[in-house]
């Protein structure tokens, strides 16, 4: 505190800033910035793998989430630390680029500051470890890239694609139907995927849940699905060849717009009234007929009497669609939305090669299946299952795998999973390691300790003891010089993970490494931590 004077020599008091921070310095720093990292990494680290544990997760309004994916977990967790912080959004950004592997990144990241924090510790610089994990990620790099095999595929051959979608669901909740959702998934992106162009727009593909029924109903619809019925119970429940009238106009007479007043003083001009509007739903329906349309799709509603003689006339409806389906039906079935009956013509009607009601169960619930459109590819994957929280963990789980199956489409390399491809780059690493003189190798040695992170954490979630396992499968791949060899966490009886068909894609693992070292190499340059204090 000071006491200075104004420029008329008014006394004023100068309250330095810093006083009402509280502030972190140097070492001090670096150390509560790892024990934030480590302690994110430490949560998600039992959830790694095939035999991973799942989270528990409530939300301030009650709502209670199930998961096992990493980023899902992070982003429910309340974070407060800047640093944690900083992990989580590490996790989302793979969930962005890649879409798995979202724990593996984060218990990588926190394995690479524990490594670092014992190299700070003995008195390296930080800048001296950033840079030797930057170099130890370029070797890891390149050596996922020669150890990687080319996977071929082909539409009539799915089943590799097939295999690398299980591997993704069997250390998810929902592995139990893990090949049925695995081969859903595939067709799904095949279906929308431009082969030529190695492109998947994941856009095409919509997923829907809803509660009742079994996970293994879980079904492809090739084309949309959406959550309503037909208007009459006597209406078709079966229409082929369809062509679709899609109207944001009412069926119900027009309001008048200015305020009218209509006196019915007699019975007789009651019955005009009435015929004149019966008058007004015949001439819709008429146009609807005339324009040669076999369903109508409303965005409205209309009353029993306009409801009937939809039915009476023998044209299907569908009401209260909400904008959104609307605007997706009429994209693929390649119709317009009408917004009046007058300009309804028949190339503005959408076609769809078959529109059925299914109901489910023994409640009366139904949905309305709009199949074999003319214009798009575009799918939905239907999940069923026990509950909500079952659903959306299937949810996220398919979409991890859709994006495994993109992933590989865009790129069709692989590396083996269960921890190989760690423990061979740790081999790499450690080899380039003697051939730095500088101080840097201690880095890189740390980095390559920290690569067998992922591999111990699989071990010990499956019940395994992490450093022997790990020990063993090491001087197993030295020795073979192979290396496929992983942890075998499903007690299989075999360490070679092309024998259990445990792959991952080469630009995930990759993605993986080079985000967990730029995170922790940005952890380990701050040095200084200034944040308001607590009053
Ligand atoms: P992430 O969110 O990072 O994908 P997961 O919990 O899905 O995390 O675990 C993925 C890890 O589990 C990968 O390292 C993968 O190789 C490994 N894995 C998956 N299935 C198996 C298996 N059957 N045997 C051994 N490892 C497996």
């Amino acid at each position: 505190m000071a006491l200075a004077f104004d420029e008329f020599g008014r006394p004023f008091i100068i309250l330095r800033e810093q006083e009402q921070k509280s502030r972190l310095r140097g070492l001090d720093a670096q150390k509560a910035n790892i024990a934030a990292g480590k302690a994110v990494a430490k949560i998600l680290r039992t959830s790694l793998g095939p035999k991973g544990m799942d989270k528990m997760l409530q939300s301030p309004d009650g709502e209670v989430t199930v998961t096992n994916d990493g980023a899902t977990i992070l982003e429910q967790m309340d974070v407060d630390n800047q640093i944690a912080k900083l992990m989580v959004e590490l996790s989302q950004s793979q969930d962005y680029e890649i879409g798995d592997g979202t724990t593996g990144v984060v218990v990588l990241a926190g394995s690479l500051l524990e490594q670092a924090e014992r190299l700070l510790e003995r008195g390296i610089h930080p800048i001296r470890v950033a840079e030797g994990y930057e170099m130890a990620s370029r070797i890891a790099f390149d050596h996922l890239q020669h150890i990687s095999k080319k996977f071929e595929f082909g539409l009539e051959n799915i089943e590799p694609l097939v295999q690398t979608c299980m591997t993704t669901l069997s250390s998810k909740i929902v592995n139990r139907c893990k090949r049925s959702l695995a081969e859903i998934a595939v067709r799904a992106v095949l279906a929308v995927a431009d082969l030529e162009r190695k492109d998947v727009n994941l856009d095409l593909i919509k997923v829907e849940g809803k509660v009742g029924g079994k996970l293994e109903d879980t079904e492809l619809v090739y084309g949309i699905l959406i959550d309503k019925d037909m208007s009459h119970p006597q209406m078709p429940k079966r229409i082929e060849n369809a062509k679709i009238a899609i109207l944001t106009c009412p069926f119900e007479p027009p309001k008048p717009k200015t305020k009218h007043k209509v006196d019915i003083d007699t019975v007789e001009k009651f019955q005009t009234l009435r015929v004149q509007e019966q008058e007004y739903f015949d001439q819709m329906v008429q146009k609807c007929k005339d324009a040669g349309a076999t369903l109508v799709i409303c965005q409205w509603g209309f009353d029993d009497e306009a409801n009937h003689l939809l039915m009476h006339r023998n044209l299907p409806a569908v009401r209260w669609v909400g904008g959104v389906e609307l605007e997706l039906i009429a994209i693929a079935t390649g119709g317009r939305i009408v917004p009046r009956f007058q300009e309804l013509t028949p190339d503005k009607l959408g076609k769809a090669g078959l529109v059925r009601e299914k109901s489910f169960g023994t409640t009366k619930d139904r949905m309305l299946y709009i199949e074999h459109c003319a214009n798009s590819r575009a799918v939905t994957i239907f999940i069923r299952g026990g509950n909500k929280m079952m659903i959306e963990e299937t949810k996220r789980s398919i979409h991890d795998a859709l994006c495994v199956a993109r992933n590989l489409i865009r790129n069709n390399s692989i590396v083996y999973g269960g921890g190989s491809a760690e423990i061979s780059c740790s081999v790499a690493v450690e080899a380039a390691a003697d051939k730095h003189p500088g101080v840097e190798q201690y880095a890189i040695r740390a980095f390559a300790d920290a690569l067998d992170a992922v591999p111990m954490a699989l071990a010990e979630n499956s019940g395994l003891q992490p450093i022997e396992t790990l020990n063993a499968v090491k001087s197993q791949q030295i020795k073979e010089k192979n290396p496929h060899c992983g942890i075998d966490c499903n007690d299989v009886g075999t360490t070679d993970m092309r024998e259990q068909n445990v792959f991952e894609t080469l630009i995930g693992k990759q993605q993986q490494i080079l985000l967990a070292t730029q995170v922790v190499k940005m952890i380990l340059k701050i040095d200084d931590v200034i944040s308001p204090s607590e009053y």
